[in-house]
């Protein structure tokens, strides 16, 4: 019926009823599922393709937001003698094409650049913005402290950034990235960081710069290093990354060190107070008119809150990471809003990263003090299958019944086995990830299965296949 009603919307009408229609879709499933039929899954990325169509949008007589030109957004705010400059893409090239398209507004020289958080995305392309000036250059104290803790992984963490992001997919196999386009230009990565050059104390900042009267509030969310730039005259508030049009990366599967939930919930609460006119994301289309601002916000606050509260609820009653994450789901009035649909950050990774930020790997239940080691567990479940072939066939049922989750799980356990055909297990195990992609709308989930079932069927990947 979902899918009836789902292309019945998208024949007869603009994108913008596109977008409602996907609204009551996603209404109809059950929240922290984001797997659909194929045809679906592929309609709604496509569809959110539109929050990062390249272009300026002007959100204020004085104030000139660039989407699309790279992953994340950067803006210009035009003063009396000269313009600054929040946030600068992950590359001079990138950004020198967003700076091009800002000088048909202003061609005033930079006096100011903002640093809304330290992820490479943001920080990377500062030079192509200034010529000769040299401007003042904001970020918060504990700027650069956002991946500075895990460094030590960095190998891995490399691997899975390349799963996530779909870097080496086909373009028959690029959607995009649940909040940025995919295919950007990286290969320039940083090689036009300013480093900062004002400090931003704990307390925040207000000033005014090239007469234009702006505050800096810290912010801690998606980074502890973050903050949200305010322009009380224009009500304009830049957000930086703890919000964009899509549920929140409260955890990224590249790998990230614990994100503080609560205090994202509460950074975008304090963003919400101020009643902004437009709120800027980091990612994805600005947000105009008053009452839509300020609504977002305030939803998207208070959606991460209750993820929280109901991960906490879960742990309390003793209950593991594996049932919370199934159980949680966003509030009704909340689940239809699309800036929480789940296209980047998912409810089940969420509270799976809660549970852990706030408890550790262990789950409480004795039994997994001390699992068994994988290979012994393996030939167990063999054992209980009636023997490898019986459990080779069933992995093999699974596969044909598009039972991808338990084709999944059954041809991990074959690959540890010294009687099991390991051949038919990888080919099974690529069949059911790109099985399991095709559904998917989880922008990061879909790209991760396609990458790897490629790495996979390359024989890029080691025998463990990890
Ligand atoms: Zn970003």
């Amino acid at each position: 019926m979902h899918k009836m009603f789902f292309s019945l919307c998208f024949r007869t009408s603009s994108k913008a009823v596109g977008l409602l229609c996907i609204l009551s879709l996603t209404g109809g499933l059950a929240s922290g599922q984001t797997q659909v039929d194929p045809e679906t899954a592929l309609r709604m990325l496509n569809a959110q393709q539109q929050q990062f169509d390249k272009g300026v949008v002007k959100v204020a007589d004085n104030v000139f937001t660039a989407v699309g030109f790279h992953g994340a957004n950067t803006s210009m705010i035009v003063g009396t003698d000269g313009v600054i400059i929040v946030d600068t893409l992950f590359g001079p090239t990138s950004a020198a094409n967003a700076a091009e398209a800002f000088r048909q507004y202003s061609d005033k020289p930079v006096k100011a650049i903002i640093y809304t958080h330290s992820h490479g995305d943001h920080i990377g392309g500062g030079s192509a913005f200034v010529g000769d000036e040299k401007p003042e250059i904001y970020a918060t104290e504990s700027f650069g402290s956002a991946e500075g803790v895990n460094k030590a992984v960095d190998p891995v963490k490399q691997k899975r950034n390349i799963r996530q992001f779909g870097r080496q997919l086909s373009p028959s196999e690029i959607t995009n990235r649940g909040v940025a386009p995919a295919g950007t230009e990286d290969s320039d990565r940083g090689k036009g960081f300013l480093p900062p050059t004002v400090t931003v104390p704990s307390s925040g900042l207000k000033t005014t710069i090239a007469g234009v009267d702006i505050e800096f509030h810290i912010g801690p969310g998606e980074t502890d290093d973050a903050m949200f730039i305010w322009l009380p005259k224009e009500k304009v508030l830049f957000a930086g990354d703890n919000f964009y049009s899509s549920f929140p990366n409260l955890y990224a599967i590249r790998g990230t060190a614990y994100r503080d939930v609560l205090n994202w919930s509460e950074s975008v609460g304090k963003m919400a107070a101020l009643k902004p006119r437009v709120v800027v994301p980091g990612h994805t289309m600005p947000i105009q008119g008053s009452q839509a601002a300020t609504e977002a916000l305030t939803d998207y606050s208070e959606a991460i809150r209750s993820v929280y509260e109901q991960t906490v609820r879960g742990i309390n009653a003793g209950k593991g990471p594996d049932q919370i994450a199934h159980e949680v789901k966003l509030p009704e009035h909340l689940k239809d809003k699309p800036y929480l649909i789940e296209f980047y950050g998912t409810v089940p990774h969420a509270v799976r990263a809660i549970y852990s930020g706030l408890l550790g790997w262990y789950d409480g239940n004795p039994t997994t003090l001390s699992p068994m080691e994988p290979k012994l567990k393996a030939r167990k479940i063999a054992e209980l299958a009636g023997g490898t072939q019986n459990l080779t066939e069933q992995m093999n049922v699974a596969l044909a019944e598009q039972d991808y989750q338990w084709a999944l799980e059954l041809s991990d356990h074959l690959k540890w086995l010294d009687d099991g055909d390991s051949k038919r297990a990888r080919k099974v195990k690529i069949e059911a990830l790109r099985g399991l992609a095709a559904r998917e709308y989880n922008a990061p989930n879909r790209n991760y299965y396609l990458s790897y079932a490629n790495e996979l069927e390359s024989g890029k990947l080691s025998e463990l296949w990890f």
